[in-house]
């Protein structure tokens, strides 16, 4: 662990009211590990309020304490504030300004990338987000509600794929299993989180996936959008899943989905067995975990941007090879 929970059980002692912020293109891990964090701190009569510079994408609406996340310029910003699943300072988005403005600040996060930048720290790189907030809610000594449970299982499972990474360890199933007895709906959630689609997204992956370019004998597989051809579908997080069915291809090693954003273009990164994307993502000042990294490439096209991912995946193969 890199700095200590000691730290953020003295931080949350000492302070009465909290800005939780999650990341940018917030994902269910960041969601339900924030929302769970702002239950256990209001259970031991804190005051907080949740903040993502982006809006809940509808999958994770069902997230209880969702649908209060606010957006940067309608947050309080209290003096103590904590970052969620956030590797750097510039996941917050543009709830960057709430953080610099704090008064003292705190980081809970599992990526090997984290560079610590708050002041108190607690990053474990082999627990899922999630697991580090159920750790702190016991140790606080707070009572773990079902919709609490509920938070930290959504986030767990959106974190694993269903329990299906390597991220997945006796530590993660056995809290899992802690959570059921707490109250947690295993498949009610496993439905609305992988088995409830717009159809406007599944004809978004459909367009995107019809159009994949596969490299080096099939072990690089891409994947583009433009704006134009998402508009007509949907929303940017209908995205989601698209980096993961390239990376299902039996031959694939390394997958990118890239999707233009105005003049820049972001890319999503994922390994199956062996390759390190975080290694990748790093080069190019993004971050990640090695199997799920991500990075933006700025005033560039989609084109541009994927060849610029194909070769870098090359070159994370032949080192993956040799070493
Ligand atoms: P996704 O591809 O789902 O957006 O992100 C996959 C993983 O990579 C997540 O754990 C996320 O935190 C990380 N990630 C994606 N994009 C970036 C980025 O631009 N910077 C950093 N530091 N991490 C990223
Ligand atoms: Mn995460």
């Amino acid at each position: 662990m890199k700095g200590s929970m000691e730290k953020i059980l003295r931080f949350v002692e000492q302070n009465d009211a909290f800005s939780i912020i999650s990341h940018v293109a917030p994902d269910g891990d960041t969601i339900g590990s924030g929302t769970a964090l702002s239950r256990i701190l209001r259970r031991l009569g804190k005051r907080t309020e949740n903040v993502c510079c982006d809006q809940v994408p509808d999958a994770y609406k069902f997230i209880p304490g969702a649908e209060e996340i606010l957006l940067p310029e309608d947050a309080r910003g209290f003096d103590a504030v904590i970052a969620v699943d956030c590797a750097d300072k510039g996941r917050l988005g543009s709830a960057e300004g709430i953080f610099d403005r704090a008064g003292v600040t705190a980081n809970i996060d599992h990526h090997g990338t984290n560079a610590t930048y708050a002041d108190n720290n607690m990053i474990e790189e082999t627990a899922a987000c999630a697991e580090l907030i159920y750790r702190l809610g016991r140790a606080l000594g707070a009572e773990i509600d079902a919709e609490t449970a509920n938070c930290l299982f959504a986030a767990l499972v959106t974190d694993t794929g269903s329990f299906a990474y390597s991220n997945v360890t006796k530590d993660t199933m056995a809290i899992a299993g802690e959570l059921v007895a707490l109250g947690a709906n295993n498949a009610l959630i496993n439905r609305l989180v992988y088995h409830n689609e717009p159809a406007g997204k599944v004809k978004m992956h459909a367009y995107a996936l019809e159009r994949l370019h596969l490299y080096s004998e099939g072990r690089i597989a891409t994947a583009m959008l433009t704006e134009s051809e998402m508009d007509p579908f949907g929303p940017e997080a209908y995205t989601e899943g698209i980096v993961e069915k390239l990376r299902d291809i039996d031959t694939v090693e390394i997958a990118a989905f890239l999707r233009q954003k105005g003049r820049d273009v972001k890319v999503s990164l994922r390994a199956k067995k062996y390759a390190d994307v975080a290694r990748i993502a790093a080069s190019k000042n993004g971050g990640g975990h090695p199997r799920a990294a991500g990075y933006t490439e700025y005033g560039i096209t989609a084109a541009e941007a994927e060849k610029i991912a194909v070769r870098l995946a090359e070159k994370e193969l032949q080192a993956c090879w040799k070493e």
